[in-house]
Formats: structure tokens, sequence, C-alpha cells
């Protein structure tokens, strides 16, 4: 992946080096919506977390505002820190131009806070077990670095790209976010079964995938910035680390039992929709 010549975000906040711990939250937001279909959500109904592509993401929904403590860390993370900077960056260009003109909604860029360890964000605690995750109550993505340490040395995985495509997911939820899918598809959880939550759920991670392969597309347009192989070690990767991180946190914490996520070729399906269309309208996970 080529990405030292691309935008430089400014929306990264670095907690690194002094964090709080916080406590875990409960349940949070995620939403489907807008462009994509409302309606199957009418009988889903809620519950909480989600995971992602390369890790198991829990959003909670309290309510403490985040500390908004600036430590940064020198040392071997500073590259990774400017690589998530223009990875961050190329998200921002692409969604300023992409959801107005295929939307007609405006981006607003989300910040991304670094941490080690532990933090607090508006949606509650953050843990590095977790996996990287969005909160929509504070509008920002929560990511440990050991994240992508963990792709590689644990997994015989990652790079470049796959690392750029968990942020470009998180980020897709941040898109969803916008676009008020997130909460409908909150609202839907409520009165819906475990099962039909969990069916909510995973077509809220798969969209999230499919945006994460518009940005892709629309990224490599401006930049070429994929490589031959990238996209598939990406999907591999997070295939074989959802998995894992979800036992993690299931163990650990208190992660609601029985939730799913979809198959690594369902994640490949959606990824693949986004990326070959470059249109939002192709991420409607809902239609089917
Ligand atoms: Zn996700």
């Amino acid at each position: 992946m080529e990405w030292e010549n691309t935008p430089l975000s400014d929306n990264v906040e670095d907690r690194r080096g002094g964090g709080g711990l916080g406590g875990l939250g409960g349940s949070g937001g995620l939403g489907l919506g807008t462009i994509l279909i409302l309606t199957v959500i009418g009988y889903f109904t809620g519950i909480d977390p989600r995971m992602l592509i390369g890790g198991a993401e829990v959003v909670s929904d309290m309510r403490s505002p985040a500390p908004q403590s600036q430590a940064a860390t020198p040392g071997v993370d500073d590259k990774l820190k400017l690589f998530v900077r223009h990875v961050l960056g190329e998200t921002e260009a692409v969604w300023a131009d992409v959801l107005p003109a295929q939307t007609g909604v405006a981006y607003r860029p989300a910040t991304l806070v670094l941490y080690d360890g532990a933090t607090q964000s508006g949606c509650g605690g953050a843990q590095a077990a977790m996996g990287p995750f969005y909160c929509p109550l504070d509008k920002k993505v929560y990511l440990d670095l050991s994240f992508f340490r963990d792709m590689e040395t644990k997994y015989g995985g990652g790079g470049d790209f796959a690392d750029a495509y968990v942020i470009a997911h998180e980020v897709g939820h941040h898109v969803q976010d916008l676009l008020g899918i997130l909460d409908k598809t909150d609202a839907a959880k409520e009165n819906a079964s475990r099962t039909q939550a969990n069916a909510i759920s995973v077509r809220v991670e798969l969209m999230a995938d499919c945006l994460a392969g518009v940005w892709a597309a629309n990224a490599n347009q401006k930049w070429k910035l994929l490589d031959p192989g990238d996209v598939e070690k990406a999907v591999a990767t997070a295939g074989a680390i959802g998995d894992d991180r979800l036992q993690t946190a299931a163990r650990g914490y208190a992660v609601p039992d029985s939730f799913t996520h979809g198959s690594s070729a369902m994640r490949v399906k959606w990824l693949t929709a986004g990326l070959q269309s470059g249109k939002v309208d192709s991420c409607d996970t809902f239609k089917q």
C-alpha cells in the first residue's frame, strides 16, 4: 500500500502514555439506515456490541465524557501513528467528496483516539482487548496500536492495507452514524429478540466492511494506493483475528454471549461490493 503522499489528518487524539481506565459500557449505538433500507429493521431490536473486521468491537453507551489528555509517546509507534494519520486523512478526503456527492449528506470528520491499554470513551471504558471500535456518542474511533502488532505477530497477517482497512471499517461506522443508520438500527434492536438483534448487528458490520471497500475504491482512484494482494490479505487477516478477539472479549469482559458476526465469505462479499462499485448505495446489507 502506498500511503506516504496522501493527506495527513489532524484529527488524531493521542492519549498514549497516560490513560485512564473506565468502566465497561453496556450497549451502544450502531444503527442502520439511510441509503440502505430501513425496512427490515422494523421488527428487530436490540442488543449491543458488534464486531468487526479485525476484532471485536464493543460499543457501549455510558455517558461519561472522555478525558482529553494528550500524551505523545515517542518511539517505535511514531511511524505507525504517522501511518494512522495518513489513513485517517485519506478517509476524510474521500468521504468529504463521496458522501455529499452520493448521499447529499455532508461529511464531518471523526476523531481517532490512540491509547495504550485502557482509556475512557464517551461510550464507557475502552480496553485494548476489545479491539478497535467506534463510539457514536462522542464520534470517536478508539484504537490501541497493539492491535496492529497482534495482527502481525500473533496471527501472521496484517500489513499496512489490513491496518488501513480496520481504520476504514471504523470510519465506516461513523459514516453510518452520519447517515442516521445507527440510530435506526439501535431503535430496531430495542424490541427484537437477541437473535434478531444479532442479525442486525451483523448487517451493520457487513455494511461497514462495504463502506471500507467504497473508501478503498475511491482512495485507490485518487492515490493509487493498492498493491496486488492487499485486499485479499486484509480480508484474510481480519477474519482470523475476529474470532480470537471475540473469544478473549467473551471470556474477560461483559460482552453479550451470543452475538455473531458475518462469515469470512460474507465479509469478502461486501468488501468486494464496495470495492467494485465505489458507491455507498451498493452497501445495503439490509436489502437481502
Ligand atoms: Zn465494526
